[in-house]
């Protein structure tokens, strides 16, 4: 079609799947002039997962934490490709990848193949159920926008049907029993953002629900945010206790219905016993599973045989087995946890990575070129200018060719946790700070605040807190 740019014939393909927190790094780092860039996704948009759980009660509202992938691409030197897509199956010895338009709206063309010469897959992963019956059909997740509007819903649905008209004190308490699964950190912050709702404004613009709301986190091991300092566990468990948030631990969910969940419960004797406990809401956050795109990819590739939790990379993040293919982000298993520091530090690898590759390259060319023009030099004098000139560039390759292997640096861990106090586990010069309480919790807005990924982004957060605290939040079900 005119108006997309033709590919530049001299330059190689660099496809990028997805627009989360490993690719939009990369594509920011992208010299994108020396590649014709392809960048694929179902979502035309960044999403700033970590203050996701804010937008589920209405705090903040999810278009403020959004960034139009166009905007980020209108910004780069050599124009972008961008196709609304998903990658449902990658062909390795081919080099294709297979897309797919599943949005509302197709056109007479949906599906089609896109070559590649370099892929960089930033897929993320898809929430983890463990094949327990009854998971995908009842509970909502917290990944992306639709889960939180879900919830958002679903929370004033719960509440709303709890006061319906002669309803059974029974059935009020479940509907007002909000349930989640998962004590990781999605868990956390979303219990204490819940509650947070209620202390703040529920309880105050819908009193008769106040003796029945109640909000419980289930965890299967003895204790919550397991990758936090022991004295973090113990500040969030009495913040917890201080909110009335019930914390079931060594509770093991084994399978969902539409109104209770059932539960190994391991006693302190350490015998075992089924619990069900009825619930209004589900929220289940107990982590990451591998899409299919990428176990796919997986079974192509011998040497991925014995990974299981995602494509394992080498030093550089290329795919084992693998020469033209990179993987960033929650998709790629590189010995970090799946965060949101760790992809977009690999993103920004990866951009600089290329950069330099390109400059190589053309530092390569030159270098034959000047060679030839040196075996045809006429005289002494055109020869040694030349020859310096092969002695600068060979310097320049030189410096260029020591770009070191991938070295993740660990800012530091941080959550909110409910009733303005935040922990953080935070990793500066050489000392390892733990801290939990108000003040950690200005640091963590300020810190999402400036990591926010644009002014416009920056404003439309801080409109929102001022909003929530001068009107609270807005109970309206959408
Ligand atoms: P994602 O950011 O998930 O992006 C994946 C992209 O791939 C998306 O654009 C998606 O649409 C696209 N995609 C999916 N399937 C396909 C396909 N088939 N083809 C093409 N594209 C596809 N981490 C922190 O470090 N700090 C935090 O405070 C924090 N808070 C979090 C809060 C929540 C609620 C959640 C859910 C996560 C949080 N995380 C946090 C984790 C962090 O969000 C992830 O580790 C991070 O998003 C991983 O980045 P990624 O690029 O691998 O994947
Ligand atoms: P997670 O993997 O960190 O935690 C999931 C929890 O669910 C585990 O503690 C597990 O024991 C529990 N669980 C699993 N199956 C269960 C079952 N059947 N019954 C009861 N409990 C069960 O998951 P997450 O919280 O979604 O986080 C995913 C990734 O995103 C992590 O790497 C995390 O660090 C990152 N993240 C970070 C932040 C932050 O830094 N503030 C916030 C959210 C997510």
């Amino acid at each position: 079609p005119p108006d997309q740019a033709a590919p530049d014939p001299s330059k190689k393909t660099l496809v990028i799947l997805g627009t989360g927190w490993g690719s939009v790094s990369l594509l920011k780092k992208l010299d994108t002039e020396n590649y014709n860039v392809i960048v694929v996704s179902p979502r035309n948009y960044f999403l700033f997962t970590p203050l996701l759980p804010s937008c589920t009660t209405g705090l903040i509202e999810h278009r403020s934490i959004m960034e139009p992938i166009r905007n980020i691409l209108r910004h780069k030197k050599a124009s972008v490709q961008f196709y609304e897509a998903e990658a449902t199956k990658i062909d390795y010895e081919k080099r294709i990848v297979y897309i797919s338009d599943d949005s509302e709206i197709k056109g007479d063309i949906s599906h089609t193949e896109v070559p590649f010469d370099m892929l960089v897959i930033g897929v993320g992963a898809e929430n983890a159920t463990f094949g327990i019956p009854g998971v995908r059909e009842n509970s909502c997740f917290l990944k992306e926008v639709g889960d939180a509007q879900n919830i958002r819903k679903r929370i004033m649905d719960c509440i709303e049907t709890a006061c319906f008209k002669d309803q059974t004190e029974e059935e009020v308490k479940r509907l007002l029993h909000m349930v989640v699964v998962g004590g990781g950190p999605t868990g956390v912050e979303f219990a204490g953002e819940l509650k947070d709702f209620f202390n703040d404004d529920l309880k105050k613009w819908i009193p008769e629900i106040k003796d029945n709301f109640h909000v419980t986190l289930v965890e299967a091991l003895p204790n919550v945010l397991p990758m936090f300092s022991k004295q973090l566990i113990d500040y969030t468990e009495s913040t917890f206790k201080e909110e009335e948030i019930s914390i079931r631990a060594k509770t093991m969910v084994k399978k969902v219905t539409d109104k209770y969940i059932q539960a190994e419960v391991t006693k302190p004797d350490g015998s075992k016993e089924l619990e069900t406990i009825p619930y209004g809401l589900l929220v289940w956050a107990t982590g990451n599973a591998v899409r299919s795109v990428v176990r796919d990819l997986m079974s192509q590739i011998p040497a991925q045989a014995e990974s299981r939790r995602g494509l394992a990379v080498n030093e550089y993040l290329v795919v084992n087995g693998t020469e033209n293919v990179w993987a960033v982000g929650d998709c790629a298993i590189a010995n970090y946890a799946p965060t949101a520091q760790v992809a977009g530090q690999e993103g920004a690898f990866l951009g600089r990575l290329f950069n330099t590759m390109a400059k190589t390259e053309a530092l390569e060319h030159e270098l034959e070129t000047l060679s030839e023009r040196q075996s045809q030099a006429k005289g002494d004098e055109e020869r040694n200018q030349i020859f310096d000139e092969i002695r600068e560039r060979q310097k320049q390759l030189r410096r260029n060719k020591q770009i070191g292997p991938f070295q993740y640096s660990h800012q530091g861990s941080l959550a909110y946790i409910g009733k303005e106090r935040a922990v953080a586990d935070i990793s500066w010069l050489s000392g390892n700070i733990a801290s939990g309480g108000t003040m950690t919790y200005l640091f963590w807005r300020s810190a999402y605040l400036s990591m926010c990924f644009s002014t416009r982004n920056r404003v439309l957060v801080c409109v929102d807190w001022v909003k929530a605290r001068l009107f609270g939040r807005d109970v309206s079900r959408e």
